[in-house]
């Protein structure tokens, strides 16, 4: 399929971004600011990279309101890397020996419990693979001990579509969030998690740097195995450049930033981002031909997972609506059924052409 136009993208990520930042970055390939190459030439320690890096963190920290008691890292390795350098970095806080506890909701938080498992003590808080992880444990039944360094729970399930409306109280023991797939979506308090880490591919800009936001006082205890490029603590104290950064995808992620401030800021893409969901959820509600099987107020406002009854349709279902340009709504395979990923830089226009679509293909069926 060959298109001559920019279609819908509903991929789950690297994901869509906004055409805005896409056409601005192709307006300054060749030469950026004057300096007649591109951003990804320079030097990272340049004046000019180095201004694109502040400005950068400056304007995280506006969008998401972080207190100056917590650094900014950006690094490499995804959220993938930091389900190893999480437990490296905190576990040593544990009194009686490297202990966390983990609460598990989906194929995420499933990875990261099982990463932490090299590091030390882990225990399993809770978990929701009985009920298929289509849910959310009630927190009165979390089972969280007494003597763990930290509480790691992932905000929003990129597979199975499966979001926390609110942040967990866990009490005074350190929170860490997942919050790869819904960073910047809405308004969060920073102050409640001690920990935020997230790849920049699914709601930001193109793979390649990893945000993590952690509390400074939590900084420096990492075990001494810890790689240095993932010692929170060294790379603090060099700007997240002990070795060199990914800059395209930092000056990339700083483009997106400017956009989001642009339209208004996060509370403005969080209204925007609630009709979306609202409208594709209210839509399959309606369907006797198409269902959502995550619990109501669990829902997922960037990954809204569904079934077809009749799954023997699937693969039509594919191809026509990959014909329309709307593309990548196959599920994880994982899960199956499809995934419409309707992250910040989908307009609304794409969740209502999929409607049309939907609808339409349930009255030819
Ligand atoms: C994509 C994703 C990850 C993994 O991110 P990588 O950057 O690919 O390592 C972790 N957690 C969640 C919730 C995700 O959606």
């Amino acid at each position: 399929m060959t298109f001559d136009r920019r279609i819908f993208n509903f991929a789950a990520g690297p994901a869509t971004l906004p055409e805005a930042v896409l056409k601005q970055a192709a307006d300054e390939m060749l030469n950026w600011r004057g300096l007649g190459t591109s951003v990804m030439e320079i030097s990272h320690r340049s004046k000019e990279f180095m201004s694109v890096y502040e400005e950068t963190i400056q304007d995280l920290r506006s969008l998401m309101n972080i207190p100056n008691n917590y650094e900014i890292l950006l690094l490499q390795g995804g959220g993938l890397g930091q389900n190893a350098a999480i437990p490296m970095n905190l576990m040593s806080l544990a009194k009686g020996g490297p202990k966390a506890d983990y609460i598990v909701t989906g194929i995420w938080s499933e990875k990261s419990y099982k990463e932490a498992q090299k590091y030390g003590i882990v225990n399993l808080a809770a978990s929701s693979a009985a009920e298929k992880f289509n849910t959310i444990p009630p927190r009165s039944s979390w089972q969280l001990s007494s003597d763990a360094a930290y509480v790691l729970y992932c905000a929003n399930e990129t597979i199975g579509g499966v979001e926390f409306p609110d942040i967990p109280n866990v009490g005074s023991v350190p929170l860490v969030a997942d919050i790869a797939s819904n960073i910047l979506s809405k308004e969060m308090d920073i102050t409640k998690c001690a920990v935020w880490f997230a790849g920049a591919q699914k709601n930001i800009g193109p793979s390649g740097v990893t945000i993590v936001i952690v509390r400074k006082d939590l900084i420096g205890h990492s075990m001494g195995i810890t790689p240095t490029i993932w010692d929170w603590s060294i790379q603090a104290g060099t700007q997240s450049m002990i070795n060199t950064p990914p800059t395209f995808a930092i000056y990339m992620a700083g483009l997106g930033f400017k956009w989001l401030l642009k339209q208004g800021g996060v509370k403005v893409i969080e209204k925007q981002n609630q009709e979306k969901a609202d409208l594709l959820y209210n839509f399959l509600d309606q369907s006797s031909f198409y269902e959502n099987r995550v619990t109501k107020e669990y829902r997922s406002r960037m990954n809204a997972t569904f079934f077809l009854k009749d799954e023997s349709l699937n693969v039509k279902f594919l191809e026509e609506s990959s014909a329309l340009g709307l593309v990548a709504l196959r599920g994880h395979k994982a899960v199956g059924g499809m995934r419409a990923s309707i992250y910040n830089a989908m307009p609304l226009e794409g969740v209502k052409a999929l409607i049309e679509f939907m609808r339409d293909f349930e009255r030819r069926a």
